[in-house]
């Protein structure tokens, strides 16, 4: 019984740079250097909040948090 390691050619794996998860370099990973198309919004997300983040993203969340609990209110909210 002899095993050689001639068959297929090596795997190429990287660390996603978002979540740290192990990729498989290939051709058909669609989201390389990134797991998924998740991570790569989010890496991009994160680099759009860093140009943000001279004007106060804090301010932008709530009030996103803030008109969610205001739709949520007035929908749910009803006279008995
Ligand atoms: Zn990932």
């Amino acid at each position: 019984m002899k095993k050689t390691a001639t068959t297929a050619a090596p795997t190429t794996t990287v660390a996603c740079p978002q979540c740290g998860a192990t990729v498989v370099w290939t051709s058909a990973s669609h989201w390389k250097p990134f797991c998924s198309e998740r991570c790569k919004l989010l890496d991009l997300g994160a680099w759009a909040n860093e140009s943000y983040r001279v004007a106060g993203v804090e301010t932008a969340d709530v009030s996103e948090i803030e008109d969610a609990l205001a739709a949520f209110s007035s929908g749910a909210s009803r006279p008995h």
